[in-house]
């Protein structure tokens, strides 16, 4: 399997190198506010994989100092989405948990004069912040005297006034040229009930403020974030300095991960859930990772996707189909090959005894013996894909049957179609077919060479069976649609149901179990599958499909 090598691990190197750390300490810090996504997989692999790589420790720490999105099903979820990608923390914190030793930071950063409670509006204060070209204005409350701020700010905490009347921000410099630096926000008031603190806390610390001080707490090295936060660094390093942390952790930055067609912004997934435009954050459609999951994609094939996607410090965007390649490579020799028919017409070899069945050997994977054999069943009457006949052979090309053309079915005999039988829309309901017994596979026979190969499913122990068959939710960008919102550019094709047959060895199969229907694809079973009504998703097909 793929080793994680990037820029980052060569600034690890050489932190250990020259001692500026011991041991590797970092952390993933998701906000439990929806299901984590392909994304995250990127923020998840690389801070895991880095610390494995110097036998370091990763924290999961949920990001829970904003409550209003916050939610325990979320927590779960994203401890589910880390076990199933085959990671284990060193330790599950929570933001929320280190409230208290914040405050405490906030009170020292006020006696230093280096905080100060402001009231102005949010509107106000913007307007206060001036641009990227222009410095901005003091708050006229900036020079308050530390004893009057130590007391609004305990009042803030004891919950004497509503949300948004004030806010603790810290004392830096209103004319930095790093927007950021501009007197940030440490504190809000918000009168919200939190996941886990209950009403313990109507103030609520900034991501700027608190993230640094609870990499410290943790003791983490590497901090590791994206790009976005890059102008950010200088002041998580001046929160640590001032509040004067032992513990010194560094912030490092890389590029986030973004696939084409693919929506993956919280707010965009929580939307398309809302509008029920999907059947859930885990619709197979989307790009979260229990959606990922159900659709069939393997722990292995993510991770090895993320590897191969490299890690630098720019944004970067890779094509889906790169993921279905990395899906193949890890089943390919792991993955049951069944007989799938997902669009069935009837094949009846007319010169066949009826009512004999026969049980044919089969490999269970052509490239891997030892997975061993299974017993298919063949009789007189077959199910074969409605795609592999056609009345008349059009041209040397088609390889499949025909009347009048001999194929051979695999695992079976060679038979050759004589004449169908249509309903009166003219659609095809029965082939008949004639075989020839010299014909049976492992037999040897190599007298005539067939035109083609095709697979069946025997009719009579053929199970009924729903296929789910996926398109991007997305539709591609045109010069139409471009400008239009997200939910406009929907692909109302994204999924299509098919019923069909599959071989009898599949009746007890269970949810998540992989496999590569013969000559169609990767398929999953799906959760909703039953014992009465099988049902499998579509994860990938068998080839790239990727237009050059
Ligand atoms: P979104 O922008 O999708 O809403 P987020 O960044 O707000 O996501 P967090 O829960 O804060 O979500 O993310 C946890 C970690 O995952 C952060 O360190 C974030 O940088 C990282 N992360 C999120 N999306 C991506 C991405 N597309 N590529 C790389 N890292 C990502
Ligand atoms: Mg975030």
């Amino acid at each position: 399997m793929a080793e994680i090598n990037n820029f980052i691990k060569t600034i690890m190197q050489s932190d250990l190198d020259n001692n500026r750390v011991e041991k590797i300490a970092t952390r993933f810090p998701p906000e439990p506010n929806a299901y984590l996504h392909i994304g995250h997989a990127r923020a998840i692999i690389t801070n895991f994989e880095l610390a494995n790589a110097f036998s370091g420790t990763t924290n999961l720490r949920f990001d829970d100092t904003n409550p209003a999105k916050e939610d325990q099903e979320f927590v779960d979820g994203i401890i589910n989405d880390l076990k199933w990608l085959g990671y284990t923390p060193s330790n599950v914190f929570y933001g929320s948990d280190y409230f208290e030793k914040t405050y405490e930071k906030a009170i020292l950063l006020i006696k230093k004069g280096l905080a100060y409670v402001d009231d102005l509006s949010q509107e106000e204060m913007s307007k206060y912040r001036g641009t990227l070209t222009e410095p901005g204005t003091n708050s006229p409350y900036r020079n308050r005297s530390i004893e009057e701020n130590l007391k609004l700010f305990e009042e803030m905490r004891d919950g004497k006034y509503p949300d948004g009347a004030k806010t603790l921000r810290a004392k830096i410099d209103m004319s930095h040229p790093n927007i950021n630096m501009r007197d940030p926000a440490m504190y809000r008031i918000l009168h919200i009930k939190h996941h886990r603190q209950g009403t313990k806390w109507c103030i609520y610390p900034m991501y700027d403020f608190a993230h640094p001080l609870q990499d410290s707490f943790e003791g983490i090295t590497h901090s590791l974030c994206s790009l976005e936060y890059d102008n950010h660094r200088i002041l998580y390093d001046w929160f640590i300095e001032k509040c004067e942390m032992e513990h010194v952790p560094h912030q490092y930055e890389f590029g986030r991960l973004n696939i084409t067609n693919t929506i993956m912004s919280k707010r965009y997934l929580r939307a398309l859930v809302d509008a029920k435009k999907v059947s859930g954050y885990d619709d197979p459609r989307m790009p979260t990772l229990c959606g990922l999951r159900r659709r069939g994609f393997t722990p292995d094939s993510i991770r090895n996707f993320i590897l191969s996607t490299g890690l630098s410090r720019v944004n970067s965007t890779v094509e889906a189909d790169s993921l279905d390649e990395e899906l193949r490579n890890d089943l390919k020799l792991k993955a049951i090959r069944p007989n799938a028919i997902i669009n069935p017409v009837k094949l009846i070899i007319d010169n066949y005894p009826e009512g004999q069945i026969e049980y044919m050997d089969c490999p269970n994977n052509q490239e891997n013996e030892d997975m061993g054999n299974r017993k298919i069943a063949f009789s007189r009457e077959l199910y074969i894909e409605r795609e592999d006949f056609i009345e008349q052979k059009p041209n040397k090309k088609w390889k499949r049957l025909a009347l009048g053309v001999e194929v051979r079915l695999m695992h079976g005999y060679f038979v050759t179609a004589t004449s169908v039988e249509k309903d009166e829309l003219g659609n095809i309901t029965t082939i008949h077919a004639t075989y020839d017994p010299k014909t049976k596979s492992g037999s040897g026979f190599d007298e005539r060479k067939p035109n083609g190969n095709i697979h069946y499913v025997e009719a009579t122990t053929a199970i009924p069976a729903e296929f789910r068959l996926f398109e991007p939710l997305m539709l591609d960008a045109t010069e139409e649609n471009k400008d239009l919102d997200f939910m406009e550019r929907l692909n109302p094709n994204s999924i299509s149901i098919k019923s069909g047959y599959v071989e009898a060895s599949l009746k007890d199969t269970k949810p998540l179990t992989h496999y590569q229907f013969v000559r169609n694809g990767y398929y999953v079973t799906d959760y909703d599958s039953t014992e009465n009504k099988l049902i499998f998703n579509r994860t990938c097909g068998l080839k790239s499909s990727f237009k050059m």
